[in-house]
């Protein structure tokens, strides 16, 4: 591997203060470079769909915990909340992670939600894959963020599979092309990071999906831990435990422990 590889973990979603302070108290443990604090949750049915404008005060403890907080954004109004209120108070040298979900395929949002992220250089910008096997919509979405203006060094690609279409014997909630995605990572000359936990959808499938990533030219991943994965209020059969995440990372990247 030419570079240690970037790690993004934590919570599906923000759920409650103690939740989040048994997360900060885990990743200060690990050697992690974002922690997981999504406000703004998509939902396929409604349900949970994250604590919102509330939740910020949980960003401010996370930065203030000299940890670089990461969540997904869907609108551009989005961006400004979570710039407004990570920035003051990010470390020296910290940063913050936004993204853009799967999900959130209407590109005149992506570009402006790239051109806010493009106004501060602490601001990374990673983008998912769409949910549908395409090549072309794939790149697009990276050349319109691109376009908009964000720099290449704070680009990071995701990729979290394509919804099945044909045969799914394990039961995977979305299916990887690595094919794919080392063309892309060719193309387009961004990092990719992957996502297993989207992929398996269970613990046990996050494990396997682990197991597929470890060999493949990956530069970082991104994963669901809960302390407390029954309770959690959403994602609760993907997420794994803190102990587990350990395990995982071992999978994934039997270099780093060797
Ligand atoms: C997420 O990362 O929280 C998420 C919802 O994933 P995706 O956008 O890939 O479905
Ligand atoms: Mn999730």
């Amino acid at each position: 591997m030419k570079n240690k590889p970037i790690i993004i973990a934590g919570p599906c979603a923000a759920e409650s203060e103690e939740q989040i302070d048994i997360a900060i108290s885990e990743v200060l443990k690990r050697d992690i470079d974002f922690m997981r604090v999504n406000l703004w949750k998509p939902r396929t049915k409604p349900g949970f769909e994250g604590l919102g404008k509330e939740g910020l005060p949980l960003l401010v403890k996370v930065a203030k915990a000299g940890i670089n907080p990461g969540l997904e954004v869907i609108m551009p109004e989005h961006v400004t909340l979570a710039m407004d209120t990570v920035l003051p108070v990010l470390r020296e040298g910290g940063k913050l992670l936004l993204w853009i979900g799967a999900r959130n395929q209407n590109h005149i949002l992506q570009k402006d939600i790239a051109r806010l992220c493009a106004k501060d250089p602490r601001v990374v910008l990673m983008v998912k894959n769409q949910p549908w096997p395409s090549e072309p919509h794939w790149e697009g979405i990276v050349e319109h963020v691109l376009e908009a203006g964000i720099a290449k060094e704070n680009l990071l690609n995701c990729h979290r599979g394509f919804a099945p279409t044909g045969d799914n014997p394990e039961g995977f909630r979305n299916l990887p092309d690595f094919a794919m995605m080392n063309r892309v990572k060719a193309s387009t000359g961004i990092p990719v990071i992957y996502d297993p936990s989207h992929m398996g959808g269970t613990v046990k499938n996050v494990f396997a999906i682990g197991k597929m990533a470890a060999g493949q030219d990956i530069d970082g991943v991104i994963v669901e831990v809960h302390h407390d994965p029954a309770s959690a209020l959403v994602d609760s059969k993907q997420q794994v435990t803190w102990k587990e995440f350990d395990e995982l990372l071992a999978v994934i990247f039997p270099e780093m422990v060797a």
